[in-house]
């Protein structure tokens, strides 16, 4: 088989800067050991996120020029409509301005005290919006999905069992709605199968319950389903999504993923009663049901953005891309969650510095090291982001101390992603003499994003 190239020519480019260790060394100390506090511009690869990072296609491009801005009716919501119906089959398409603002406005509909929404696992806006208004968010994985060194092919899925328990167990008048986050992105951005999405599409008709799509990686979820599913290897992406959201009644979607543009989301639904009251709110929060925080122009170019992001080629440069950097890392003996996900490649810290305990932040530590040796910005996501402490104030650590390093939409080449494999195998290659770090500074709440941090 021959190379499977970057399906596009580049007719825009970006510069980025060269700093030199020393210059990285003090930006960090400056930014108080914490990536979130470096300018972007002082950084050469970044991989903090694939969220509104995407690169967009020349037609998105002539999308924006074409955006028609009326406030009411414009044209470009119609060319939006019409491209999310094409992929959802939903009846109300509700535009808005990111994936939260849809959950914000879903969850404060139908959430409140004494409700329940079970997941396979929740985004952490998504757990927010749900705890926000009251009820309690419920995360029911599937057992693989669990053990970051176990290989399988979908470990996004589901425990079919366990949710029919949890449903017997709360009863159903008080879930107002199931949900599945595909790809699962808080486990590792693991794909759902159509056989689970099926199990768990019966059950919620079994008691009646609508079940709603978490729908930021649907194009990379099917892709997996058609390489990895039997019976899906001769069907179109287009044709698997179809099938997909046919299960569902609805979706919330943040564009900033799947539909390559850097802002937008939507509210689909077939519920016209929970349209209504949707749109309600919409124009209380958000906007006009026509345009719904958004211009006419990101509208032109999400619907663009939705014809692409089905296209073959582009997924399959999209998830041999990511598998292709785990490989690498894999091979060098590198310890990752199994196997890559679609979107991006976690690094199992507690393995890679087995000598750091987790109140040393290992994560922490591998971040920061992968930033002074290459100018690379990856994320930890362990005991810094989601770590809690105990009466005595001793932290009680997060279920596993991983790096993630997210793989932004056609926005950078082979060699940039042999550049990656590069530092981090580096770094491994001297991973004894890597320090842990301690907190100086942290906010009451989500303190991974401004928290300071001292090298022990
Ligand atoms: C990004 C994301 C969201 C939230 O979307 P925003 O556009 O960032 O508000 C919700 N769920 C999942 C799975 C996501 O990846």
């Amino acid at each position: 088989m021959k190379t499977i190239i970057e399906p596009f020519k580049i007719k825009s480019v970006e510069p980025i800067r060269f700093t030199t260790k020393d210059e990285r060394i003090k930006i960090l100390q400056d930014a108080g050991f914490n990536p979130f506090l470096i300018h972007a511009d002082d950084v050469l690869i970044d991989l903090l996120t694939d969220s509104g990072t995407s690169a967009m296609s020349s037609d998105q491009w002539a999308g924006v020029m074409r955006g028609d801005e009326s406030y009411a009716g414009a044209k470009s919501f119609y060319v939006f409509e019409k491209a999310v119906k094409k992929i959802t089959g939903d009846k109300f398409i509700i535009p808005t301005h990111q994936g939260r603002a849809a959950e914000k406005i879903l969850f404060s509909i139908l959430g409140g005290p004494g409700k329940y929404f079970p997941n396979n696992t929740h985004f952490d806006t998504t757990r927010a919006n749900v705890e926000f208004s009251g009820a309690e968010a419920v995360d029911i994985l599937n057992e693989v999905g669990k053990h970051p060194e176990q290989n399988a092919p979908f470990k996004g899925n589901m425990d079919v069992e366990a949710l029919e328990s949890f449903i017997k167990k709360v009863g159903k008048e008080n879930i107002p709605f199931v949900m599945l986050t595909i790809t699962n992105n808080s486990g590792g951005g693991q794909p759902v199968s159509m056989q689970n999405i099926k199990d768990v599409s019966s059950v919620c008709k079994k008691y009646k319950l609508p079940l709603f799509f978490d729908a930021c990686r649907f194009a990379e979820n099917a892709y997996f389903i058609k390489l990895r599913e039997k019976g899906y290897a001769n069907k179109s992406v287009l044709e698997i999504c179809q099938e997909i959201f046919s299960y569902a009644d609805g979706s919330t979607m943040s564009a900033k993923k799947d539909a390559l543009v850097n802002i937008g989301g939507w509210l689909s639904m077939n519920d016209e009663e929970l349209a209504m009251k949707c749109r309600n709110l919409l124009i209380v929060t958000e906007g006009f049901p026509t345009y719904g925080g958004l211009a006419g122009r990101d509208l032109e170019a999400i619907a663009q953005g939705l014809e692409e992001v089905v296209d073959e080629h582009y997924l399959q440069y999209r998830i041999r891309s990511t598998e292709y950097l785990g490989e690498k890392l894999m091979n060098n003996g590198i310890p990752i969650i199994e196997p890559p996900g679609g979107h991006a490649i976690y690094i199992d810290a507690k393995r890679f510095v087995p000598h750091l305990k987790p109140e040393e932040y290992p994560g922490q530590s591998i971040v920061c090291e992968m930033y002074i040796e290459g100018g690379i910005r990856a994320c930890e996501i362990g005991s810094i982001m989601f770590g809690k402490y105990d009466n005595d104030g001793k932290l009680i650590p997060a279920m596993m101390e991983l790096v993630r390093m997210a793989i932004p939409r056609r926005v950078y080449t082979q060699s940039h992603i042999d550049y990656v494999a590069e530092v981090v195998i580096e770094v491994f290659n001297r991973r004894e003499k890597l320090k842990g770090y301690k907190i100086t500074y942290e906010a009451p709440l989500l303190r991974h994003f401004t928290a300071q941090f001292a090298p022990l």
